[in-house]
């Protein structure tokens, strides 16, 4: 469904939301207050976001500018697209994914709070694109990407709006591989601000955002005891290790499957199992690839798991389970719960697929928790202030988080918990930076 926010010209001043209102939403008087009730309980969660729109409301650093984002259409972005509305730019947004899009959202963002929305959940991958072609026609000034597909429709539509564009900032893994590949091959013409590598992010979202959101999803889907269990992750990257080290604490025995010498060794010292892929899928009873790579799990995975097997994948794109291969494996499919596809072997064997292969965290759960999102959207919401307050200052390519970033939103997240920190004294910084002897 498109929702092009209510009032076109979007120049007066949004309107704070509505005060929540959980008992009255919840029972539904209409979507929008729904999705109002639920993005006022995300805000509680993001005190650092709070921070920042209350400064971006007075200071308006993005009066004027076309912002075009590309994110999950949950509450914590609706969060990030007030904090941006606030700040005075126009948004306009659409879904990262068929299946991530919260629709009571979506419509509070396009009725209350002056955002041009385009998602809904279940969308064909027809209608996703045809909305990511509707957001590249307003000519975005700003693109905020979660896995590149805006800033390679850009490019892909000829340099006149690559060249206006100012930059973006992308907040995935899959998206910097993509954005990377255009690098590399000469075509990328705007600096993006890599979000997902800014050590917050790397700390936070990656690691404690997919670990939980992961595991949550799939209890969601399944409602599964996990203790007892062996669950196996493929990628034993920054997410594989949140997801690995939550599943271990829900009582989980844990096997990676990895591809890096180093990885591997790191997980096997972090005391999982390791072992490749094959010999997995013959002792796993929950798979979740976590790569950003292809066919991760396919034909002979399949053929050795046992029955009963439950498949998830938590990377950006659908395509790490091979879906053709268990198509042509299958003898039979049914769905057995609203989230649970059953495909049955010619031998009887059933293996369940959760949310058609669809990242696992955001199609079968509500995604990252508020919490670790503040972190993440502060970042994006500082760093499309620094690209736009700095049209000249950065050069096309991929580009780092400037440091201060981070450590400014590590402060206010610090100073949101109550939590004080040490300085070093000048004493301490000189020795820290000292290299003649003595140095004991
Ligand atoms: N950062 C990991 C993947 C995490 S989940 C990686 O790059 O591999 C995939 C994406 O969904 C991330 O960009 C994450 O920030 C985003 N995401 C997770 N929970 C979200 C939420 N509640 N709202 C909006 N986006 C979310």
């Amino acid at each position: 469904m498109a929702r092009p926010a209510k009032a076109p010209g979007r120049s007066t001043a949004p309107r704070q939301a509505t005060a929540p209102r959980p008992a009255d939403a919840l029972s539904g008087d209409s979507l929008a207050e729904a999705g109002d009730a639920r993005i006022a309980w995300a805000s509680a969660q993001m005190p650092v976001l709070d921070q920042i729109r209350a400064r971006f409301a007075a200071a308006r650093p993005l009066a004027g500018v076309r912002v075009g984002a590309c994110l999950h259409i949950t509450a914590e972005t609706a969060n990030l697209v007030r904090t941006l509305v606030f700040g005075g730019a126009e948004v306009a947004l659409c879904a990262a994914n068929p299946l991530s899009t919260q629709d009571d959202v979506a419509a509070a963002l396009a009725e209350r709070h002056g955002a041009a929305v385009y998602g809904r959940r279940g969308e064909d991958p027809a209608q996703l694109t045809a909305h990511v072609d509707t957001v590249i026609a307003t000519s975005p000034q700003v693109v905020i990407d979660d896995g590149a597909d805006l800033v390679a429709g850009v490019h892909e539509r000829g340099s006149q709006l690559a060249e206006q564009l100012i930059g973006a900032t992308e907040e995935t893994t899959a998206g910097l591989l993509r954005v990377r590949a255009m690098e590399a091959q000469g075509v990328l013409r705007c600096p993006v601000m890599a979000v997902n590598e800014s050590s917050a992010e790397r700390s936070f979202n990656d690691y404690y955002g997919t670990g939980q959101s992961t595991v949550d999803g799939i209890l969601r889907a399944t409602n599964l005891l996990l203790a007892g269990r062996t669950f196996v992750v493929f990628g034993y990257g920054f997410t594989g290790r949140g997801i690995a080290l939550r599943a271990r604490g829900a009582g989980a025995s844990v096997v990676v499957c990895e591809v890096d010498p180093l990885r591997a060794l790191e997980a096997r010292m972090a005391g999982y199992e390791v072992m490749p892929s094959l010999a997995a899928a013959a002792v796993g009873d929950v798979f979740v690839t976590v790569t950003g790579g292809r066919d991760v799990i396919g034909a002979e995975h399949f053929q050795r798991m046992k029955d009963g097997a439950v498949l998830a994948n938590a990377g950006h794109f659908d395509v790490e389970i091979s879906l053709p291969a268990l198509h042509s494996l299958a003898t039979g499919r049914q769905r057995v719960l609203p989230l649970v596809e059953q495909y049955t072997l010619s031998d009887g064997r059933r293996l369940n697929l959760l949310a058609d292969g669809r990242v696992v965290n955001l199609a079968a759960g509500d995604g990252h928790p508020a919490a670790v999102m503040d972190i993440s959207f502060a970042i994006q919401a500082l760093c499309v202030e620094r690209l736009v307050s700095a049209p000249a200052g950065f050069s096309p390519g991929v580009i780092g988080v400037p440091a201060e970033i981070d450590g400014a939103v590590a402060r206010l997240k610090l100073d949101s918990l109550g939590i004080e920190i040490d300085e070093l004294t000048d004493a301490q910084r000189d020795y820290l930076s000292a290299w003649e002897q003595p140095l004991r």
